[in-house]
């Protein structure tokens, strides 16, 4: 795997078994381990063991993987922590609050009245929906 690692990257060397974390899951491709500063216990981080930046740069193969093990083992971390709800997200690029350049996917066990916010949605300008469905439909492949 040494040959996929980037060097200065945090979760390669997770990985790798340089830096220590709580790992969950392991397979050839797929590693998991508890987040440090979670949202709630339990908030666990699921990586493909490939540095790849971002969702953008991950190739089919590794996104059938990663998004059936989010099932599963969101199936596990739900149930572990008795959760109500469980969130997965995934942030990309810095601009979208991307702090460690590793893909990886966020699974949060949420509970009722925990306290964590979601982001506040804003109302479309009069015909700005349109346009803006316009714009995505032409780049969609
Ligand atoms: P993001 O903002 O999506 O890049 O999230 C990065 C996440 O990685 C944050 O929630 C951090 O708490 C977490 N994190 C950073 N360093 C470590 C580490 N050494 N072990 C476990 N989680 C980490
Ligand atoms: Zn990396």
């Amino acid at each position: 795997m040494d040959k996929f690692k980037n060097k200065d990257c945090i979760f390669c060397k997770i990985v790798a078994g340089e830096i220590p974390a709580e790992k969950i899951y392991e397979d050839d491709d797929l590693f998991a381990f508890l987040d440090i500063t979670p949202i709630n216990a339990g908030h666990t981080l699921l990586i493909p063991k490939k540095h790849y930046e971002n969702i953008f740069e991950m190739d089919d193969e590794i996104l059938k993987k990663i998004s059936i093990k989010l099932r599963d083992l969101g199936t596990s971390v739900k149930g572990a922590m008795k959760a109500g709800g469980l969130n997965i997200g995934m942030n990309n690029s810095p601009v979208a609050g991307q702090v460690v350049p590793h893909a990886h996917f966020h699974l949060i066990p949420r509970y009722l009245k925990d306290g964590h916010k979601h982001w506040e949605g804003r109302k479309y300008k009069e015909g700005e929906i349109t346009k803006v469905a316009g714009e995505i439909r032409g780049k969609v492949r």
